[in-house]
């Protein structure tokens, strides 16, 4: 398998190099790895893609690529140049420092290089770790991850759905705060809502006077409801979850229509 891997932490984030030793397992001795990551960290930026501004990029080893870009350009940049002759067979994004659980998927520059592969009919995984006072200052904050990715993707590839629909299926996958032992398996579930939880901001002033705001994440582990994301890792499970960039609310279509029509 040829596994193209990125992320939004950017290319020197320690959850790269546990989502390289993922993918080098799941690649297995005949697979490879491409690493096409951005020179800097790129969190919040979403599905944001470099449109107004070429984007540089540098070789730095062997199937090793930075670009100053985001990882949805990440993404572009390893189907249509470093591996225009021999597409992926997977793209896999993260490991990412904190969850992508919630409202917290559609800020995601994660999420976001997994929906830039899935409109390309790349299959495409997006990996998370969900930070708490039990793991993250723990020696090996991502150990859950490590741990549990192989196996979860395995039978994800093998056993998960993966349509051939415009808009296909892809996958988001947020592993619990905890140390790999404790994981108590794996959920299914939506993308959840954490009520009064949202982003918010505050203000700063600069030593030169000017007015700064800065945005700030709410509480990450209040629960969503049951069968949500959230609250699968609050209670200490994997939780994978089914997306598509189809953002239609389909089940009001019909409703619609006979208001509007
Ligand atoms: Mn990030």
């Amino acid at each position: 398998m040829r596994i193209l891997i990125t992320n939004d932490d950017g290319i020197n984030a320690p959850g790269l190099v546990v989502l390289e030793k993922i993918a080098a397992e799941l690649a297995g001795p005949a697979g490879e790895v491409w690493v096409v990551a951005p020179a800097f960290e790129q969190s919040g930026v979403a599905h944001c893609i470099n449109y107004t501004h070429p984007t540089m990029i540098a070789e730095l080893g062997p199937r090793r690529f930075a670009a100053e870009g985001t990882p949805a350009d990440c993404v572009l940049a390893g189907l249509f140049h470093v591996m225009k002759d021999a597409p992926p067979d997977l793209v896999l994004s993260g490991v990412n420092r904190g969850n992508n659980s919630g409202e917290n998927v559609l800020y995601s520059g994660t999420v976001g290089a997994a929906m830039e592969a899935a409109l390309h009919g790349v299959k495409a995984i997006a990996l998370s770790q969900f930070m708490s006072p039990l793991n993250a200052r723990r020696s090996d904050p991502y150990e859950a991850a490590a741990v549990h990715a192989p196996p979860l993707l395995r039978r994800l590839l093998s056993e998960g759905i993966w349509d051939e629909a415009d808009y296909r299926l892809f996958y988001n996958v947020n592993f619990p705060g905890l140390p790999a032992a404790d994981v108590k398996g794996t959920r299914v579930a939506a993308q959840g809502f954490r009520r009064y939880s949202a982003f918010s901001l505050e203000p700063h002033v600069s030593p030169t006077g000017r007015q700064f705001l800065w945005i700030k994440s709410g509480e990450q582990g209040r629960p969503t409801l049951p069968g949500t994301d959230v609250t699968a890792n609050v209670e200490g499970y994997v939780s994978v979850t089914p997306l598509r960039c189809d953002l239609t609310a389909h089940e009001r279509l019909d409703e619609l229509r006979i208001a509007m029509e």
